[in-house]
């Protein structure tokens, strides 16, 4: 048991006022509770930000919707405008854990919740992003679950969440307050790239608060679907997952997004599928060749080559639903 001192925030401002150096912000507690009980994370101290006055959901005056950081999975996820204007936020959600979890589990701490790689849980096992310089068991260890994409020789984990995928697919942007003010960060700014720091996840500096996440205006008829590959039906989390919309006008692709998770350290923007499609037919061969350019940059490793055909067949039958059966041809 490691001591620590438990504070409690009432607010945003007292939260970043109580952080002290080795501090973490505590909300629904269900990766940070964990990783503290395996010894992997050793806060001197617990904010408690549960009862600061984030957890509302609200529509901008630009016809977007801010989601405060301290809103359930499971609020977001029922939420009649989340479920009417951005239902692949909703469907990503639904997919991911379990109802219990989705119940504890906020916005802000989804985002921030670390990899599931076994070895950076086994506090026995080499891991650079637990301990700098120590190496990587997973290298050369049981990689299954690990990234082929964007991947680095100190770290080849994955970022877990479904929630998180969605929203890069939404291009949301997290609002963040700190000491020194706030600023506004893209969702694909966010979260890092392994490189030589893998013990960084993000782009969010200790002592910052993210204390919501805003979601642009949503187009209208665009079609989206989440859809999410992984070792049983539920209570698992994903091999290859992805979050796609899809609209068409005179035959041809107008807007695409597609953003892939369980393949990165990052949810990640399948930007160069993207750009092929926009203004293609909606053919099997184009969303083919598409996947077949975004996966070209893929590294298998030795237990993990299946999730680069996965995800191109994942992406390929997302788009192909989305185009509907009679537009694919
Ligand atoms: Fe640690 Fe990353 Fe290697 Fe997993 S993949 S053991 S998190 S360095």
């Amino acid at each position: 048991m490691n001591n620590f001192t438990y504070q409690r925030a009432t607010d945003a401002n007292s939260a970043l006022r109580l952080f002290a150096p080795n501090a973490k912000f505590l909300a629904g507690g269900t990766n940070l509770v964990d990783l503290m009980r395996e010894g992997v994370e050793t806060p001197q101290t617990l904010v408690d930000i549960t009862r600061a006055p984030l957890a509302e959901i609200q529509e901008l005056p630009d016809g977007g919707l801010r989601i405060g950081a301290l809103v359930r999975n499971s609020h977001l996820a029922a939420h009649p405008l989340v479920r009417e204007r951005y239902p692949l936020l909703s469907y990503a959600i639904l997919n991911g854990a379990s109802a219990q979890l989705r119940n504890m589990a906020t916005t802000g701490g989804n985002i921030m919740q670390r990899t599931r790689c076994y070895y950076f849980y086994d506090t026995a096992s080499h891991c650079n992003k637990r301990t700098p310089g120590s190496g990587c068991d997973a290298m050369q260890g049981f990689n299954r679950i690990h990234a082929i994409l964007g991947a680095s020789p100190h770290c080849i984990a994955t970022h877990p969440s479904d929630m998180c995928v969605a929203l890069a697919a939404l291009d949301a942007t997290v609002n963040i307050a700190s000491g020194s003010g706030e600023r506004t960060l893209a969702f694909s700014d966010v979260h890092r790239l392994p490189g030589d720091t893998p013990d960084l996840d993000t782009n969010i500096h200790a002592g910052e608060l993210i204390t919501s996440v805003d979601l642009p205006a949503a187009s209208s008829e665009l079609p989206s679907l989440y859809r999410k590959v992984r070792d049983r039906a539920s209570y698992a989390f994903a091999l290859v997952s992805v979050a796609a919309a899809l609209r068409l006008e005179g035959g041809k692709i107008s807007d695409v997004r597609i953003a892939l998770g369980g393949v990165a350290h990052k949810p990640w923007r399948a930007a160069i599928a993207e750009g092929k499609l926009r203004g293609a037919s909606p053919t099997f061969d184009n969303f083919s060749a598409a996947a077949n350019a975004e996966l070209e940059s893929a590294v298998p490793r030795s237990g993990n080559a299946f999730k680069i055909e996965l995800a191109k067949r994942t992406i390929v039958d997302v788009l192909s639903e989305l185009a509907g059966p009679g537009d694919v041809k």
